[in-house]
C-alpha cells in the first residue's frame, strides 16, 4: 500500500479548527483510495514562538524536508503583534517558503455552482463554470532585484528592478505547462512584452519551449488586458503563467471572481514535487475557537496535495466533488443563504458532512 508522508503545520487562531477537517477529509479519502498517510505535526508562527521562542524551528524545517508534502493552517493574531519585526509569526511562513526553495505559487479561481451568487460578476458573465489556475513565479523578478533610494542634488528617488534569467522563468514556465497539460491544455502567459525587456525574454522562453507540449495550446496576453479580460470574460482563461509581481495582482483579482475567502486554496511548488498547500485566508482571530470557520477551502488545499504534489487526481476529483455537493445541504456562516433546505452548520460539521460525501 502506498504510504505518503504528511508534515502538518496547523499554526494559530482557526488554523488548528480547518486543519483537523482537512485531515478527517483526507483519512477518509485515503480509505477509499487504498493509501495511508501518516502525519507529522510541527510548529510555526505564533504557537512555536511560545512553544521555542522562534516562528520556526529548525525540527519544523527538518520535518518539512523529509516530508512527501506539507499541510497549513494559517499563521498570525494579535497575541504576537507585539513581537519584534523579524521575530513574527509571518516571518516563519517566508522562512519556510524560502527554506523549501517554493518557486511556484498556483491560485485557482473556482466558482461552484452553488455559490454563484456570492460573485461579483453577473452570472451571464461568469458563463456554466469558472475554474482557473494562476501560476505566479514566486522567488524572482521586481520583489527580489536591486533596489534602492538615492538622493542627488537634493533630489530624492528610489527604484526597483525587475530582473528575470532564463533558468527562473522555464523552471516556472514549465510548471505551468506540466498544469495545463493535466487541465483543459490552455495556458496564457501574461507579461508586459511590449515594454519590458524582462517580459520579453519571458515571452521568447515560453515560445521556445511551447513545442515540447504540443497538446497545449499557447496565447499571450499584456498583463493590462489580461486584468481586464479576467471581468469581461474569465472563461477564456484556463492556466495564467505570469510574473512573480503580475501575478500578485491577478490571482488577487481571479480570486475575487469566486467571492468567498473561506473557499480558496493554494499551493506552493518547488523542486522535486515537494509543495506546500493552504488556505489563502488568513487565521481569523474574530472566530478562532467558535467553531465558525469554513474549513473547505484547507479541504480544497488537500485535493491539490493529491493532484499536484501526490500523483492521485482521481482522490483529489472525489473531495472536489464531495464540497460541491456539501454546499448543497449545508453552509458555513461566511457562506450563508436563505434557500430551504440548506442547514448553518459549523467548522466540524461541515467537515464531517464532506467526509461522509467521499
Ligand atoms: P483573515 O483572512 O484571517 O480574516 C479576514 C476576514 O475573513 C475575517 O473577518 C475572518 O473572520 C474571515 N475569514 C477568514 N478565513 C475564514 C474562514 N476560513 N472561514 C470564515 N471566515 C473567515 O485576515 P486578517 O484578519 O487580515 O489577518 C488575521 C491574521 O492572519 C493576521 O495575523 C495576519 O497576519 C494573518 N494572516 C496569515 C496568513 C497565512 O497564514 N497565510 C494570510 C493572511 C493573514
Amino acid at each position: 500500500m502506498k504510504n505518503y508522508q504528511i508534515t502538518v503545520l496547523k499554526g494559530d487562531g482557526i488554523g488548528p479548527e480547518i486543519v483537523d477537517q482537512a485531515i478527517k477529509v483526507l483519512d477518509r479519502t485515503a480509505q477509499k483510495h487504498g493509501f495511508a498517510v501518516n502525519y507529522d505535526c510541527q510548529l510555526l508562527g505564533g504557537a512555536a514562538i511560545d512553544a521555542t521562542g522562534v516562528p520556526l524551528p529548525q525540527a519544523t524545517v527538518d520535518s518539512c524536508k523529509a516530508a512527501d508534502s506539507v499541510l497549513l493552517g494559517a499563521v498570525g493574531g494579535p497575541k504576537w503583534d507585539s513581537q519584534p519585526g523579524n521575530n513574527r509569526p509571518e516571518k516563519g511562513l517566508l522562512g519556510i517558503r524560502q527554506a523549501l526553495g517554493l518557486y511556484a505559487n498556483l491560485r485557482p479561481a473556482v466558482i461552484f455552482g452553488p455559490l454563484r451568487d456570492a460573485s461579483p460578476l453577473k452570472p451571464e458573465i461568469i458563463g456554466d463554470s469558472l475554474d482557473i489556475m494562476v501560476v505566479r513565479e514566486l522567488t524572482g523578478g521586481i520583489y527580489f532585484g536591486d533596489r534602492g533610494t538615492e538622493e542627488v542634488n537634493g533630489v530624492k528617488s528610489a527604484y526597483d528592478t525587475e530582473r528575470y534569467s532564463v533558468q527562473e522563468i522555464e523552471r516556472i514556465a514549465r510548471v505551468a505547462f506540466d498544469m495545463a497539460q493535466k487541465r483543459d491544455r490552455r495556458l496564457c502567459s501574461v507579461d508586459k512584452a511590449n515594454v519590458l525587456d524582462s517580459s520579453r525574454l519571458w515571452r521568447a522562453t515560453v515560445d521556445r519551449l511551447a513545442p515540447e507540449y504540443p497538446e497545449v495550446a499557447v496565447s499571450h496576453l499584456y498583463v493590462d488586458n489580461c486584468a481586464m479580460q479576467l471581468v469581461r470574460d474569465p472563461a477564456q482563461f484556463d492556466v495564467i503563467l505570469t510574473s512573480n509581481m503580475f501575478g500578485d495582482i491577478l490571482s488577487d483579482e481571479a480570486s475575487m471572481i469566486s467571492g468567498s475567502i473561506g473557499m480558496l486554496a493554494s499551493a506552493s511548488l518547488g523542486s522535486g514535487g515537494l509543495g506546500l498547500y493552504e488556505p489563502i485566508h488568513g487565521s481569523a482571530p474574530d472566530i478562532a475557537g467558535q467553531d465558525a470557520a469554513n474549513p473547505l477551502a484547507t479541504i480544497l488545499s488537500v485535493a491539490m496535495m493529491l493532484r499536484y504534489s501526490l500523483d492521485q487526481p482521481q482522490a483529489a476529483k472525489d473531495i472536489e466533488a464531495a464540497v460541491a455537493k456539501a454546499l448543497d445541504q449545508a453552509r458555513t456562516r461566511d457562506i450563508a443563504t436563505k434557500e430551504t433546505g440548506v442547514r448553518l452548520v459549523g467548522c466540524q460539521e461541515m467537515g464531517d458532512i464532506v467526509a461522509g460525501l467521499i
